[in-house]
């Protein structure tokens, strides 16, 4: 029983190598919203739905490197690719037939994509779209939605985690940066949006409209709750943009996992612009805009310098492209069908098991990705969803006893399906959450 608690070797290896990378790299290791306390688990390998530690311990993985592998570690056709172009040369300053092939199959997808152009993360993909937007419109001010999430972007780090007493009102959140590198005067050209309020955020947009370039939204907000943005919501988005000029932008680094065509497609609807990322790089670092040819033609180089230059030593290298062909290629239609039922099946089992132990947890989620809330009532949103300090202290037990029953989540809680995933990885997941749960209420 590759999953067995009985065969956990401790991690004494990884405290090791902890110990050695506190002493040459800051914080000791390179990854921030990683669960570390003590240490971090260092792991060596990666099996289809397993990870292996550098003590020999083996792990179901649900994080999947922060969702980005759709089809866990060591897909076969991805790996073939990577061998077969790792032979051709790994980058080269000039552009190859892989950018075009995945660009093909990307715009061949999603209805809205006239074109894309490639970058290096889901940073960079968000970064590009606000200039792009900026770009079209003359305006500078962009608004986000409360909470959300979208990369290292000055602009967008802002309302994040800011303690509760800086909020401000619900109908009209504070733009708190983030980082401490980041200026005010950023953050005071970022609007932010209540979270599927309507009439609260039409009155932001009302007052702003002639100053705002983009809206950003991402239809499942994870550090949001990963709540789904309602339908009436996103409709009244879609048309009050449109209305005023204003570049509707889908960040979809997460929510492009959520159909064969995208994120906000699954919702009905379409953006000018999308930022995404994450599976399309099969786990080769990646980012991407996409949308109709009119919204791309800041990024145009055809003539000379655009407006817009986007350029990037590694943008489009041909390993990420080739492990991005391999992985989308082997996602159809059904693929997503698959991951909605076993979605289902994994947060109804949550839900019911917690049902069953009396336990005031809940679970938010939609498609392959799901979340789980140490309170009974399911977030609405950010605010509901922040995690107070002593709920945060439970997350954190929570995560470390999962670890301890061989199972790997995100820091907030939130899990993710692979393809190879089936109804048995999900049952053992449910059973040690289950025994988890055990630590956090005693
Ligand atoms: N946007 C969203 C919605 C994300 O979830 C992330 C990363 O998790 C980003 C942007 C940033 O992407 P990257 O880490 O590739 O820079």
């Amino acid at each position: 029983d590759k999953t067995s608690n009985s065969t956990f070797q401790g991690l004494h290896r990884s405290a090791e190598l902890f110990g050695r990378g506190q002493r040459v790299i800051t914080g000791g290791n390179a990854r921030l919203s990683l669960f570390q306390r003590p240490h971090p688990v260092y792991f060596a390998e990666g099996t289809g739905v397993h990870l292996l530690d550098v003590n020999g311990n083996t792990y179901l993985d649900f994080m999947n490197n922060f969702t980005a592998l759709i089809h866990g570690h060591g897909f076969r056709p991805v790996l073939d690719r990577l061998h077969h172009q790792l032979e051709l040369g790994v980058s080269f300053s000039g552009p190859t037939e892989l950018e075009v092939e995945l660009a093909e199959l990307l715009c061949g997808r999603v209805p809205y994509f006239d074109q894309v152009r490639f970058v290096n993360s889901g940073t960079e993909a968000v970064m590009y779209t606000i200039k792009a937007a900026r770009a079209l419109t003359g305006r500078v001010k962009i608004a986000k939605l409360e909470g959300a999430f979208h990369g290292s972007y000055d602009p967008v780090e802002v309302s994040l985690d800011s303690a509760p007493a800086n909020w401000g009102s619900r109908s009209a959140p504070n733009a708190i940066p983030y980082s401490a590198g980041n200026s005010q005067a950023v953050a005071d050209d970022t609007v932010v949006l209540p979270f599927n309020d309507v009439e609260a955020t039409r009155e932001i947009l009302e007052r702003n409209r002639d100053k705002l370039a983009a809206v950003l939204i991402d239809v499942l907000p994870q550090r949001a709750g990963l709540v789904p943005i309602s339908l009436s919501y996103l409709a009244f988005l879609r048309e009050i943009t449109a209305r005023y000029g204003i570049v509707l932008i889908s960040d979809e680094v997460m929510s492009f996992r959520l159909s064969f065509r995208g994120g906000i497609t699954r919702f009905g609807f379409e953006a000018d612009l999308c930022a995404f990322a994450k599976i399309i790089g099969g786990g080769l670092p990646i980012g991407a805009v996409g949308g109709p040819a009119r919204y791309m033609l800041p990024f145009d180089s055809t003539n000379g310098k655009p407006l817009v230059p986007q350029a990037g030593t590694f943008s489009a290298n041909p390993m990420s492209m080739a492990a991005g062909i391999a992985t989308m290629q082997s996602l159809s239609e059904q693929s997503f069908q698959l991951f909605d039922d076993l979605g289902e099946y994994a947060r109804s089992s949550l839900i019911e098991m917690f049902h069953r132990e009396r336990l005031p947890y809940s679970v938010t989620g939609m498609g392959s990705m799901f979340r789980i809330h140490l309170r009974a009532e399911a977030p609405e949103g950010y605010r509901e969803a922040y995690a107070a300090a002593e709920q945060q202290r439970k997350m954190e037990i929570l995560i470390r006893a999962l670890q301890d029953r061989n199972v790997i989540v995100s820091p907030t809680c939130q899990l993710c399906l692979s393809t190879p995933m089936s109804k048995d990885h999900i049952d053992e997941m449910v059973t040690s959450v289950r025994e988890a749960t055990k630590m956090v209420e005693a």
